[in-house]
């Protein structure tokens, strides 16, 4: 989608720290951190929200949290614990047209969320 952020972050149109890039996501360091890491992972596939998903396109949800184990292995904090978050919708806290997931690890995360 031509005028959406993140699908311009996954073209290279826009520059970003890159984490992992495979077929079906990209994922990249957030540009406000919230955690000591704070990692964004996206479909490359345009998708607005979760509100989106079907059964024909959900798949790559799964691939993604695949993707944030192997992460969370590779960066050495599946031991000490982590946390994915998606926002979806505009009570839902989310920003950004382009459906995301936030990776976050590296301290301990409160529990409820604001
Ligand atoms: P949301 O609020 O939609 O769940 O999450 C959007 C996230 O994207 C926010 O955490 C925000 O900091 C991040 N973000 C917004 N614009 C940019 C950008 O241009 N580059 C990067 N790396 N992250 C961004
Ligand atoms: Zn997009």
């Amino acid at each position: 989608m031509s005028d959406c952020l993140f699908c311009k972050i996954v073209s290279g149109d826009i520059p970003s720290a890159k984490v992992f890039e495979d077929e079906k996501v990209y994922a990249f360091k957030d540009i406000e951190p919230q955690a000591p890491v704070h990692i964004i992972i996206v479909p490359k596939e345009h998708i607005s929200s979760a509100n989106e998903l079907t059964d024909e396109n959900a798949a790559v949800v799964g691939h993604i949290f695949a993707v944030a184990a192997q992460l969370a292995k590779e960066l050495g904090f599946a031991e000490d614990g982590w946390r994915i978050v998606n926002n979806c919708g505009e009570a839902g806290g989310q920003t950004v047209g382009h459906l995301h997931f936030h990776l976050l690890a590296g301290r301990n995360l409160g529990w409820p969320p604001g």
